[in-house]
């Protein structure tokens, strides 16, 4: 994390992107037993998905107007979040390993789970090719294009991302003022990579941002491959189990 930055309460827990796979009414067992990705693969992931349930607690914290689906608004706070905190390179990788994610949940998957709380994974994939492109154009046109964007959506992506950023760089601007404080905490094991990982990224965040109200981050298991943010508690949780399944998930060649 380096770069600049900058957030009570629903009833709901609000879940991440993998639902579908035991949520959904035809919810495939997952299998375990394939070639593992990479620890950059994971890292990068697990990263994008901190970031999407940090805005889930943005929105909830800073009780900020929600003019579409949650999913959506959080999945644009996770890339408004990589693209102002982490370096060029970084924000590639981690935008490259996502979109990668999404790719992979859409082949596995087939058909998509329309009753979802989250957009379909492919619409997803575009979406997050197109505003990561469309934070900087001329450095990142061909991003986009590498990652298939068609020519009569690329033309959206610079507007695209400066709505993202009327909407959500205030709240960022706002959350950053007095910072750097201790406003978000870690909750977890110390020992593991995935461990070591979200703690590092606790303390990059309370040198970014100050919650209104102490945001814990915890790891721990869910008895399920999930993340997510838990409005009454103001606690993000990232699942041991969701690493695994990281880890697992077949890649598209
Ligand atoms: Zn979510």
């Amino acid at each position: 994390m380096k770069k600049l930055l900058v957030c009570v309460a629903v009833v709901t827990v609000v879940l991440i992107g993998v639902e579908k796979y035991f949520a959904g009414p035809s919810a495939p067992v997952f299998d375990y037993s394939g070639e593992p990705n990479s620890d950059q693969f994971v890292h990068d992931n697990l990263l994008a998905t901190l970031y999407h349930e940090i805005g889930h607690a943005m929105i909830d914290q800073l009780e900020l107007p929600l003019l579409g689906q949650e999913e959506d608004a959080a999945d644009v706070a996770s890339v408004f979040l990589i693209d102002a905190l982490y370096e060029e390179e970084a924000a590639i990788e981690i935008t490259y390993a996502a979109a990668d994610m999404f790719l992979a949940l859409a082949e596995e998957t087939g058909e998509p789970y329309w009753a979802s709380t989250h957009g379909p994974d492919l619409q997803r994939y575009y979406n997050l090719a197109c505003l990561f492109a469309g934070a900087d154009m001329d450095a990142r046109a061909h991003i986009g294009e590498d990652l298939g964007v068609p020519d009569g959506r690329m033309i959206w992506c610079e507007i695209e991302f400066e709505a993202a950023e009327n909407s959500w760089g205030a709240a960022f601007e706002g959350l950053a003022e007095k910072a750097p404080t201790q406003s978000v905490v870690y909750e977890g094991g110390t020992e593991t990579l995935f461990e070591k990982m979200i703690m590092e990224e606790v303390v990059a965040l309370n040198e970014d941002f100050v919650f209104p109200n102490t945001l814990t981050v915890a790891v721990e298991e869910c008895g399920e491959p999930n993340a997510f943010y838990i409005p009454d508690e103001v606690r993000v949780v990232v699942c041991t189990e969701y690493a695994e399944w990281l880890r697992y998930l077949p890649l598209p060649q």
